[in-house]
């Protein structure tokens, strides 16, 4: 007797379903800023100062009163005009004096301006005569070359979001409120186990040596790839032994001390293999067939406290459903307000004359006219077309592409990230 199949499941609900079961994390980490790439924030980062501390010039020049240069004239606007002596020199860094009536400041960038000065002047604009005036050889406008303070951050203001995931512009800016250390999600722990027998660690033999049906695991080497860029620790467990009470020992003590365990192949419907039972021994384990290709089989379970994900054994669907469901689930285990890649539309330079009933997710890549090719081999065993491309475009189930036509694209570097 076969078991009775399941329907398919829309992609949107099987994601739903998965991020309900995805409780944010409650431990947090506190790390230096220098660390916090790619990590999300646990707490709302609040100005203590207004960025940049004082009015500063944006110019290499001189700082002046507008109604001291126009009482002596600027060149071109009344003839021979005089300079106006220079009463300070300001770098950078230095504290300024407020500037003397009838004079100028020297004055770098970034440097703050001084008390009385209206109009920064670019030295490009001045000239210097032989006692040492400077000329301004035009009329300055009020507040001109000034960078305000607080233009950039007014004190008391919310930086950054909780929940928001640190890329290095962040850190740049958590750095200019003084923070040297930030309060982050802790990172998930991971457990990661292969199944199949057929599968072989690469170093441990050599392609000459294979034996009949062997071949490399290579989902191994991207899961644990992406799970560090997405902030896990991981623990790699190897291929699941190949006994019931093995693995049941396997599982019990990872769920002791991961917040997942991530597995792939053994999914697919009516497959005998020794992951299924032992989840089921030890917890709960529910076979979803998602309608997406490639991708269909997806586990969803919990071992003791820990999660369950199984993936499917093909590269392509493993690692597209991780991008699709994993990815989103581990972000939101550390508490990321964003967690949907944004999409764009770009025009197919190719046809898809044949479309499966199931959203299908093909490989493709971007050209130099701006539209997108096509990877001739979309079977989930080519993990060629993956490598290959640098985006996926998401087809509606059963829709047909004719060359030309706008297409949703979701690049890979969003995916990874
Ligand atoms: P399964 O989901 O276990 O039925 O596997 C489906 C296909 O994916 C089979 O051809 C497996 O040999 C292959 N496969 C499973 N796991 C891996 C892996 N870790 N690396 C490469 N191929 C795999
Ligand atoms: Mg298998």
């Amino acid at each position: 007797m076969t078991a009775p199949r399941a329907p398919l499941r829309p992609l949107d609900d099987a994601l739903a379903e998965l991020l309900g079961h995805a409780a944010p994390l409650s431990r947090t980490d506190s790390i230096s800023t220098f660390e916090a790439d790619g990590r999300v924030l646990a707490q709302d980062l609040v100005s203590t100062l207004q960025v940049p501390p004082q009015d500063n010039s944006a110019m290499d020049g001189y700082a002046v009163r507008c109604a001291d240069v126009a009482a002596v004239g600027a060149s071109g606007a009344s003839g021979a005009s005089d300079g106006l002596p220079v009463s300070q020199r300001i770098p950078a860094g230095s504290a300024a004096q407020p500037l003397q009536p009838g004079t100028v400041a020297r004055i770098f960038t970034g440097a703050p301006v001084p008390g009385g000065a209206d109009a920064i002047v670019m030295q490009e604009d001045t000239e210097t005569l032989a006692d040492g005036a400077v000329r301004v050889l035009r009329a300055p406008q009020a507040g001109q070359w000034i960078r305000r303070s607080g233009e950039d951050i007014t004190l008391g203001a919310v930086v950054l979001r909780k929940g928001v995931r640190l890329s290095p512009a962040e850190l740049g800016l958590a750095a200019s409120i003084g923070l040297a250390q930030l309060p982050v999600a802790a990172r998930p722990r991971v457990a990661l186990f292969s199944t199949g027998d057929e599968l072989v660690m690469p170093g441990t033999v050599p392609p000459e040596a294979m034996k009949p049906g062997a071949i490399y695991n290579s989902n191994r080497f991207f899961l644990r790839a992406m799970l560090q860029r997405l902030g896990c620790e991981v623990s790699d467990l190897g291929i699941v032994p190949d006994r019931r009470e093995a693995t049941v020992q396997a599982l019990r003590e990872a769920s002791a001390s991961h917040d997942l365990i991530l597995t792939s192949g053994g999914v697919s419907v009516g497959e005998e293999d020794h992951i299924k039972p032992a989840v089921q021994a030890l917890g709960s384990l529910d076979l979803w067939q998602i309608a997406i290709k490639p991708g269909k089989p997806f586990a969803y379970g919990r071992v003791g406290a820990a999660h369950f994900i199984g993936l499917p054994g093909n590269p392509v669907s493993s690692f597209v459903t991780f991008a699709l469901l994993v990815r989103p689930f581990l972000l939101k285990l550390q508490g990321a307000g964003a967690i949907t890649p944004t999409t764009m539309r770009l025009p197919a330079h190719f046809d898809w004359p044949r479309p499966d009933k199931r959203r299908e997710f093909l490989r493709v890549r971007r050209n130099a006219q701006g539209g997108l090719d096509l990877f001739p081999n979309q079977s989930s065993g080519v993990l060629t077309s993956v490598a290959w491309g640098d985006g996926l475009v998401d087809n509606p189930p059963g829709h047909a592409i004719a060359r030309g036509e706008a297409v949703t694209y979701i690049s890979l570097s969003d995916l990874l990230a």
